[in-house]
């Protein structure tokens, strides 16, 4: 762990499994509440010379953070890979995004402007001079999930960094490696304090991190019902939170299928289905069908299912068994409710094997709720209305995909799609880390893509002068 720039062993540990293959690669110190408000504490402190950095200092110091990583990038990879199962070649696209998203806050860091406020436009204000800067929030707590172990974690704490903050981060006690390597090589560069990791679980650390005083904003990426919780015990903090998608694919029939194929295979199955915005349903115009059926499963079986560690593996494994069990349990359900299982269904300890399911009517649990595993259920519908209801037809609303070639539909749908970010022929999987990203009902509030995470990581102080 690192508290005021010092890395932290501790007695108690918490062993780290490689999912592929249950071994231990590694033991963690288990951070506990006195940790968490030590590191809180010692954030505050550093907010003082953090607040007077000069900008042109602070891009400097993540730019050389960057570079560091770029020399590391092999060894984030791997660990990431080992940590969470991530097939590798998806782990290093992870770790040339993180550096990416570094790069793009350095940028930012110089770009935080005020505006100038035409107060004679009311009455009263006719010689008065105004005009806002943003200044920094205070301690940001960040807690992240384990799925994007590094990116996630450097979309919360740069921008952080970059409008002169100071974070506490507790990253997924399911996969922390990446973050805490990423701490070592902070701290290199940073002022003791500016950046604390406690490593411990969400109910002890991150409820300490939710529930203090001092700490300004929560900065939180994960599952609704953590996020509910920590929207119930976060008082007058201000809150981002990134939640649970259920994002749909629709295929109208008038789409290029081929296209459209190989979008929901990269959707559907991409780390194993355990991404927040990765395609959880396939709504298919009556018309197209059978044809794009045919083609998505003989593309689905020819994935290949292995060692996450081997370069050509597509699919390796869930995070744990236990997340397997569930994904397993959940298609059971389904089955005997009368889908069809037309691929995959197959459980061998943490891995799932990319499943098919037709038949599947829209009450469905694996419809209805968020399904983070490998599976991918197809629902037929008639037409462009029934394919838009259907797609609206969930509590969640990250991202949301629909393939066609008419422009008009195109358009339409981009207004009736209830989702922080509709995409037009591409699969709902796309994130550019500096789009404005985060969803709308339950899937969370606010936005992260650095220039608007920076928005609500700074405060607007108003100057009003009266010049006599
Ligand atoms: P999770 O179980 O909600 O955990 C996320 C983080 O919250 C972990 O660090 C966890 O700690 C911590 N936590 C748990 N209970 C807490 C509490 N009472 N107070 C404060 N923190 C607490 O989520 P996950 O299983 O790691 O990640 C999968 C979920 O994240 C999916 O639903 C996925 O859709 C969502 N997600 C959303 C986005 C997005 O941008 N919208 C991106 C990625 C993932 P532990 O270490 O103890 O688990």
């Amino acid at each position: 762990m690192l508290i005021n720039g010092k890395l932290m062993e501790k007695p108690e540990k918490i062993e780290i499994f490689n999912p592929s293959n249950n071994n231990i690669i590694d033991t963690i110190p288990l951070g506990n509440r006195q940790d968490t408000k030590k590191a809180i504490k010692a954030a505050n402190i550093a907010l003082k010379t953090m607040k007077n950095l000069p900008s042109r200092q602070i891009s400097e110091k993540l730019y050389e953070i960057s570079e560091d990583i770029k020399k590391n990038s092999k060894i984030f990879a791997k660990l990431i890979t080992l940590d969470c199962g991530k097939p590798i070649k998806e782990s290093k696209e992870e770790v040339k995004r993180s550096i990416q998203t570094i790069i793009l806050s350095a940028e930012e860091s110089k770009r935080i402007y005020g505006e100038t406020i035409p107060l004679d436009a009311c009455f009263g204000g006719e010689n008065l001079v105004g005009f806002t800067s943003k200044v920094p929030l205070g301690v940001i707590g960040a807690i992240t999930p384990f799925n994007y172990p590094l990116n996630l974690v450097i979309h919360k704490i740069m921008p952080a960094i970059a409008a002169k903050n100071t974070v506490v981060l507790k990253p997924s006690i399911q996969a922390p490696l990446a973050a805490l390597k990423l701490a070592e090589i902070m701290n290199i560069y940073l002022d003791p304090g500016v950046i604390n990791v406690i490593t411990g679980f969400g109910n002890e650390v991150g409820d300490e991190i939710v529930k203090n005083n001092d700490v300004a904003k929560i900065s939180f990426t994960g599952s609704v019902n953590t996020g509910l919780n920590i929207s119930k015990n976060a008082g007058m903090k201000k809150l981002t939170l990134e939640l649970g998608g259920n994002d749909p694919l629709i295929v109208l029939d008038d789409a290029n299928i081929d296209e459209a194929v190989d979008a929901a295979l990269r959707g559907s199955y991409l780390y194993s289905g355990q991404v927040c915005i990765g395609v959880k349903r396939i709504i298919l115009d009556k018309r197209i069908s059978n044809e794009f059926k045919d083609k998505f499963v003989n593309a689905t079986v020819k994935l290949k299912v292995g060692d996450p560690i081997n370069l050509d593996t597509d699919i390796g494994p869930l995070i744990n068994e236990k997340a397997a069990i569930t994904i397993e349990k959940k298609v059971n359900h389904a089955l005997k409710d009368g889908a069809e299982l037309l691929c995959g269904g197959k459980r061998e300890g943490a891995y799932y094997y990319p499943t098919v399911l037709e038949n599947v009517n829209t009450n469905m649990e694996i419809v209805q709720e968020e399904t983070f595993g490998p599976v991918a259920p197809l629902i037929n519908v008639n037409g462009f209305e029934e394919a838009i209801e259907v797609a609206n037809n969930t509590k969640y609303g990250l991202q949301a995909s629909i393939f066609t070639n008419d422009i008009n539909k195109a358009l339409k749908a981009t207004k009736l799609l209830e989702a922080g970010s509709i995409i037009i022929n591409k699969q709902s999987t796309y994130r550019a880390d500096n789009m404005p990203f985060g969803g709308c009902k339950m899937s969370g509030l606010g936005k992260e893509g650095i220039k608007y995470a920076i928005e609500d990581m700074t405060k607007t102080k108003l100057v009003i002068f009266n010049p006599i």
